[in-house]
């Protein structure tokens, strides 16, 4: 422990990692008074979200754009970046390219109305969905949403819509560790629909789609700044070690006493950090699959209006696009997420996976398309499968804290409440 000046002795923290995890744990752990000392192996910090300019244009490598819900908008504000946002166009349809059309996927009353992604038997079924209970042991994503919805609303769009983001497939995840938990934070316990049904009558309103102009790596870099004087960046942490009532965190430029350990980064990483404090940890931590995911930027002239779309026909390396340039007004630029979980197409080289997602942006839209960049995201999204099971047997040791999506919930405004939560419970 150090001490400040009135002599009150202050905790001594390490964070591994300056993804939005560590970076929200840092600022919250300052903010109660520890002192904070950051290891991030890359040269930049922000993990997953990362803006580059191409020609230009920004474009995002991790996630496209956030919404501004409170937990975001308190760290904007705190940072002074309001001026630096840029709000994004809410009400645009997202579709679902099914039967070779792309389809309004039926996200408002509106588009329930008018969309052909689903029969009006389809639609009906949906309605019934307050008659039907709560997820049963050991039932999966697809078995809910099917018994919930209607095995056409699951399949044709909801499950995707899901389980697309992690590129898993929605009968391989348990409920339990994976819709449940994320339906349990936005504090859904009993039916889905008349929850949506109580906020549209409430008129509670969508917290907007935001970036910034300079792309999301815009956030990070403006926490990195404030606390830059105890981030080491370019500095991997090769493990940890029992030091008495603390610990030491090893780098390639030594050792580092600590009281306590946040560790941020992804399982399997976190596995071989706590390999010799406790291996029968570091096996379980071991367990967590991820996918693998490509993240293509195509140049196109295509111009209709939506945010995007998924792929639910087969035969497709494409999982689905992002629309930058009418969501968010990214002239030219669309997103293509390929091959999720796909080893053998993304071993293959650059040119071959940026070519094959910008024929199928063609064959889907009718636009042709160029690649402006590919990036393989490795170990990428967590899967919330089936190896998530193994959350039941996780008893992480005294002194060393988990802050990540493995176990808890993914995303941005996840990771700050997460990092929140973390810093609470640490000190
Ligand atoms: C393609 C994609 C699209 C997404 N889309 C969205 C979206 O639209 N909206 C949204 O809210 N979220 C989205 N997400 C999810 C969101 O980006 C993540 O949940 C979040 O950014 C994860 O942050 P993290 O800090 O937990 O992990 P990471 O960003 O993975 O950070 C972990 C950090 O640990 C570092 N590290 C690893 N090993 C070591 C080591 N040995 N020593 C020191 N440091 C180490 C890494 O370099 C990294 O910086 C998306 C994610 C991806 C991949």
């Amino acid at each position: 422990m150090s001490s400040d000046v009135s002599g009150t002795r202050r905790p001594n923290v390490g964070v591994i990692g300056a993804g939005m995890s560590g970076l929200a744990a840092t600022h919250y752990l300052t903010n109660r008074g520890a002192d904070v000392t950051v290891f991030e192996a890359s040269a930049r910090p922000g993990g997953v979200v990362g803006s580059t300019t191409v020609d230009g244009r920004v474009i995002e490598f991790g996630p496209q754009r956030l919404r501004l819900s409170k937990p975001v908008e308190t760290l904007v504000d705190e940072y002074e970046l309001r001026d630096a946002l840029r709000f994004g166009h809410d009400d645009q349809p997202l579709f679902a390219y099914y039967e070779g059309e792309l389809r309004p996927m039926p996200l408002s009353v509106d588009t329930a109305l008018r969309t052909d992604l689903l029969s009006w038997r389809g639609k009906a079924r949906i309605l019934a969905e307050p008659l039907t209970g709560p997820a049963k042991p050991d039932e999966t994503v697809s078995e809910f949403l099917g018994r919930k919805f209607g095995t056409e609303a699951a399949d044709r769009f909801m499950a995707p819509l899901y389980s697309g983001l992690y590129g898993t497939d929605p009968a391989d995840m348990y409920v339990e560790y994976s819709l449940g938990r994320a339906l349990e934070h936005v504090g859904i316990d009993g039916s889905i629909l008349l929850y949506v049904a109580k906020r549209l009558l409430e008129g509670v309103e969508t917290p907007p789609i935001v970036t910034f102009e300079d792309g999301l790596q815009t956030l990070p870099n403006a926490i990195y700044e404030t606390h830059a004087d105890d981030i080491h960046l370019d500095t991997p942490v090769t493990a940890l070690e029992r030091d008495g009532d603390g610990f030491t965190i090893l780098t390639d430029d030594g050792g580092y006493s600590v009281d306590s350990v946040v560790v941020t980064t992804p399982a399997p990483t976190a596995a071989s950090l706590l390999e010799r404090i406790d291996g029968s940890v570091a096996r379980t931590l071991d367990r967590f699959t991820y996918n693998p995911i490509g993240v293509v930027h195509l140049e196109s002239g295509y111009d209709r209006e939506g945010h995007g779309f998924h792929v639910i026909d087969d035969g497709f390396i494409t999982n689905g696009s992002t629309w930058n340039h009418s969501m968010l007004d990214r002239e030219g630029i669309y997103t293509s997420y390929v091959g999720s979980g796909d080893t053998d197409l993304l071993a293959r080289d650059e040119k071959t996976i940026g070519e094959k997602a910008a024929l199928e942006f063609e064959s889907i839209t009718g636009s042709s398309a160029s690649p402006l960049s590919v990036e393989v995201l490795r170990p990428g999204m967590p899967a919330y499968d089936r190896s998530w099971a193994a959350l039941d047997e996780l008893s992480i040791p005294d002194g060393i804290a988990i802050c990540s999506s493995y176990t808890s919930r993914a995303g941005i405004v996840g990771r700050i409440v997460d990092g929140k939560r973390t810093a609470e419970t640490v000190l």
